[in-house]
């Protein structure tokens, strides 16, 4: 059976393991801190290769940024990650076939192939962390844009406040108020300047009324985005991952939703994989060309 090694890369961390064709991971999941050079980046990928060589067929890439039609090269920022590694030329780092693709795709395949948005042929999952990603499936396949970056979450919606988006600039962006962060500044716009996302759900769970309303109006930006998303992608499901996926009231939402869009039903459902849906992901999509 073919196996192949799979990177997960943050900011903070590397994980990687080896995932067969079956999509089961074949070793633990390993993880170190990021490098801070891209050079160390680069130097661990093929110290790490090496270790594995004999037992692999191949060598995948979950990485933030936008990743070119080839899967073989970064074609945007990378945030947090150091200068220099949105240049990294994948192809270099070993001789065995290489696939290199966005974190937020690489996830979103884990759910279509394996999770739940298997059997769907149309589905959108959304990963709502400090930022939102998302990777759409149209037709069983990524959905891609010209450069790679499509699915980026950042469209108007209606919100009644003006807050500048971080990552586009616009007034009234999706992300700065559907995203953990935009969480957190919602929150300390009314529960105090040193209010967390963690303070707003604690203090749901113990019914104090600023909380619920803070939570609630995320809630709401939240579902306003899926409706815009159920009507232009008209997906049998939406996703939901990442950290506070675990806390939307899926029933209500689901319902809001289909109450709203053009063709029913839509289903939104939490993500089956958590941390290991990109290793798993980009380990699939390169299993599949082997
Ligand atoms: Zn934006």
């Amino acid at each position: 059976m073919k196996k192949v090694l799979s990177f997960d890369i943050g900011g903070t961390k590397i994980a990687y393991s080896i995932i067969d064709e079956n999509g089961q991971f074949v070793c633990d999941v390993m993880k170190v801190s990021t490098p801070d050079t891209a050079e160390g980046i680069r130097d661990f990928f093929k110290k790490t290769i090496k270790d594995y060589y004999a037992d692999i067929n191949g060598v995948a890439f979950s990485t933030a940024g936008a990743v070119n039609h080839e899967g073989t090269r970064i074609t945007s920022f990378t945030g947090n990650l150091p200068q220099g590694y949105n240049e990294t030329d994948f192809v270099k780092l070993t001789d065995k076939p290489v696939l290199v693709e966005n974190d937020a795709n690489s996830a979103a395949w884990a759910e279509y192939k394996l999770g739940a948005a298997q059997g769907c042929c149309d589905a959108v999952v959304l990963a709502i962390g400090t930022g939102v990603g998302s990777g759409i499936i149209v037709n069983g396949k990524l959905l891609k844009g010209k450069s790679g970056a499509a699915g980026e979450m950042h469209f108007p919606i209606d919100s009644g406040h003006k807050r500048v988006c971080r990552g586009c600039g616009q007034p009234d962006c999706f992300e700065s108020f559907a995203s953990g962060t935009g969480l957190a500044m919602s929150a300390q716009a009314v529960m105090g300047e040193n209010a967390t996302t963690y303070d707003v759900i604690a203090g749901k769970n113990k019914g104090d009324s600023l909380a619920i309303q803070v939570f609630n109006e995320w809630q709401n930006y939240l579902t306003k985005g899926m409706i815009m998303l159920g009507n232009v992608f008209d997906p049998e499901k939406i996703v939901l991952s990442g950290s506070l996926a675990q806390f939307v009231e899926y029933e209500k939402v689901e319902k809001t939703i289909n109450e709203a869009i053009l063709t029913q039903p839509l289903q939104v459902c939490p993500a089956k994989f958590e941390n290991n849906a990109g290793m798993l992901g980009a380990g699939l999509l390169l299993l599949e060309k082997l």
